[in-house]
């Protein structure tokens, strides 16, 4: 079996269906990744079926939602070596996508990765998500969907997330089996930020948790850089 052949199998489960030119574009990226996490620690996965699985596939996971969010566009939050923000701005050509990254080193990875893939529709910002959000930050009430995945426990990443995204907007985070129990830790932030918990998806690789802004975000919020993860809203917390 070829790759196009092994990856149309496996995304059956998962209910996605992707074009040959989808996953062509998909597999060059999983090569330049694989390049760079030569040279810098971006991954531990190194086998090439659960490169696909666990980080390509569960990325694109999130794409009903943004399409039902009528997401005109989207920011990424600890990008990382690139998920979920890459594989979906590679089947989203026309969805203007920023990845939003702390550490320079992998800013610099994603920018490079971005133009060798042909990327037009990506921005990269080395940045913390809590600058960003602040009232003078430049990117508060900016984003109709923030995606998230690994960047903290639930109470830090809503402290992180919904400041970027307008009212009415969401953040689509990807969380594993105990998302439940995340939630439920996450009860004072959800009250602080004015944001609620719509319902979750289990998916083949986890869990998606949507939650949508339904009012506007206190000025104190997000604290300075460091302070929601040093000090959760509503106590200590298990990611
Ligand atoms: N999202 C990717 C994934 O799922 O493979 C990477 C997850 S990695 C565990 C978390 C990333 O979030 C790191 O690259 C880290 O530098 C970045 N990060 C952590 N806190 C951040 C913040 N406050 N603002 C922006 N990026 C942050």
């Amino acid at each position: 079996m070829d790759e196009r052949q092994q990856v149309h199998a496996l995304a059956k489960p998962f209910g996605l269906e992707l074009t040959d030119e989808d996953i062509d574009r998909l597999g060059h990226f999983l090569d330049l990744l694989e390049t760079a996490n030569q040279r810098m620690n971006l991954t531990r996965i190194t086998d090439r079926q659960e490169a696909w699985t666990r980080h390509v596939l569960d990325s694109l996971t999130l794409l009903p939602f943004i399409e039902a969010a009528g997401a005109t566009n989207l920011i990424d939050i600890g990008s990382g070596g690139g998920f979920p923000g890459l594989p979906l701005a590679l089947v989203c050509p026309e969805l203007p996508i920023t990845l939003l990254e702390a550490t320079g080193k992998k800013a610099r990875y994603l920018a490079e990765t971005a133009d060798a893939l042909g990327l037009t529709n990506i921005t990269v910002l080395c940045d913390r998500a809590e600058t960003l959000g602040a009232p003078d930050g430049g990117g508060r009430d900016a984003w109709d969907v923030v995606t998230a995945r690994a960047v903290g426990p639930m109470p830090v990443l809503l402290e992180l997330a919904m400041p970027l995204v307008q009212e009415g907007g969401w953040l689509l985070a990807i969380k594993g089996q105990r998302a439940a129990e995340e939630i439920e830790a996450a009860d004072t932030a959800l009250r602080v930020l004015r944001s609620e918990v719509e319902e979750m998806q289990r998916t083949p690789t986890g869990t998606i948790v949507p939650v949508r802004r339904c009012g506007s975000i206190p000025r104190p919020y997000p604290r300075r850089p460091g302070e929601p993860a040093r000090a959760p809203l509503g106590g200590s917390s298990k990611s």
